[in-house]
């Protein structure tokens, strides 16, 4: 499985990785994207896994989030 680190209180809510990888986050009504499937979380972060599958769109996340707050390791 695909490690996910989303450090979700520095989310500045572009909606970019909800629009590439729409099953893994979503925007919450506070406005931030947030993992549906939280293995593990604390007041900053959030932590999740991946489908190898999914990498490619997972990375495309990753990339694209103009504040670096999402982390994809295999
Ligand atoms: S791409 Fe980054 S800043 Fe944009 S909604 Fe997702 S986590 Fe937040």
């Amino acid at each position: 499985m695909i490690k996910i680190h989303h450090k979700k209180s520095d989310c500045i809510g572009c909606t970019a990785c909800t629009e590439f990888c729409p099953t893994y986050w979503y925007m919450d009504e506070e406005g931030l994207a947030s993992l549906y499937t939280v293995e593990e979380e604390n007041d900053r972060f959030q932590y999740g896994s991946g489908f190898e599958d999914d990498l490619a769109a997972l990375k495309k996340a990753e990339k694209c989030c103009p504040v670096k707050i999402i982390r994809i390791e295999k």
